[in-house]
């Protein structure tokens, strides 16, 4: 063999040893944060996270059965449960911290719509996603880097095509990685902003194995990836799409 093909070999073996990805698209919105640390966590320029929360505490406004949620802003939260499944597994690419939770009265009503007895009193955990992998973009236009952050900006829609992309039913666009940025993380985000990828390993954890598949379904539209709908509207499902990996041209 020469050592182009030898290359070529050890190419195609490490495609075929890459996880199965899937985008997060959508989890649970249970809750919203108060007595925030630092004030806020997003970039006055540009809008996406340029650091985590040091401190906050969580209110939960809706009962919940999944192990990964979110509040309002958009920050990511998981059980204690899942989060000893997550160190059992090694996975990488995160951090969590404690954080400090209570109940609203929103809770209460809900609770009592829903006939939902159970309170948690288990831990919960704030999740930071500290992966970071990049690929072509597939929803967004590059528009240089943020003055301020440095991150990666995407040219801002305009309302026609923002209420077009709200209205359309088609699938998104599949996001894809360059295997040659990713670490072995298991939970990362890509420089195009949108929602995180997770491996299949960690797909399997968060996905419930109950039989009950209304509680995972795929995503039929971009409303998700255009309208950060952060509501309560349904505190039960769990969103991916797959995702997957590419070379580069
Ligand atoms: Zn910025």
């Amino acid at each position: 063999m020469t050592s182009t093909t030898h290359a070529i070999a050890r190419w195609r073996d490490c495609m075929n040893s890459l996880p199965h990805l899937y985008t997060l698209v959508t989890v649970p919105v249970v809750g919203h944060l108060r007595d925030t640390i630092p004030d806020t966590i997003y970039c006055v320029t540009c809008g996406r996270p340029v650091h985590p929360w040091r401190n906050a505490r969580l209110v939960i406004d809706v009962p919940f059965i999944t192990e990964i949620f979110k509040s309002t802003d958009g920050t990511w939260f998981i059980t204690d449960r899942l989060k000893n499944q997550l160190e059992t597994l090694g996975a990488r690419g995160y951090v969590t911290q404690e954080i400090p939770f209570e109940f609203s009265d929103d809770y209460y009503r809900w609770a009592s719509i829903r006939n939902d007895r159970t309170q948690r009193q288990q831990p919960l955990y704030y999740l930071a996603i500290t992966g970071l992998c990049d690929g072509p973009w597939v929803s967004h236009r590059r528009a240089g880097q943020c003055p301020t952050c440095g991150q990666a900006m995407a040219i801002v829609d305009d309302m026609e095509t923002l209420i077009t992309a709200l209205l359309d039913d088609a699938p998104p666009p599949t996001r894809l990685v360059y295997p040659d940025t990713w670490h072995q993380e298991d939970l990362f985000y890509l420089s195009e902003p949108g929602p995180p990828l997770i491996t299949e390993r960690v797909a399997q954890l968060i996905v419930p194995h109950r039989p009950s598949p209304e509680r995972v379904r795929p995503v039929h539209s971009t409303k998700a990836q255009h309208g950060h709908a952060l509501t309560y509207a349904d505190p039960h499902t769990i969103e991916l799409y797959p995702a997957r990996w590419v070379d580069r041209d």
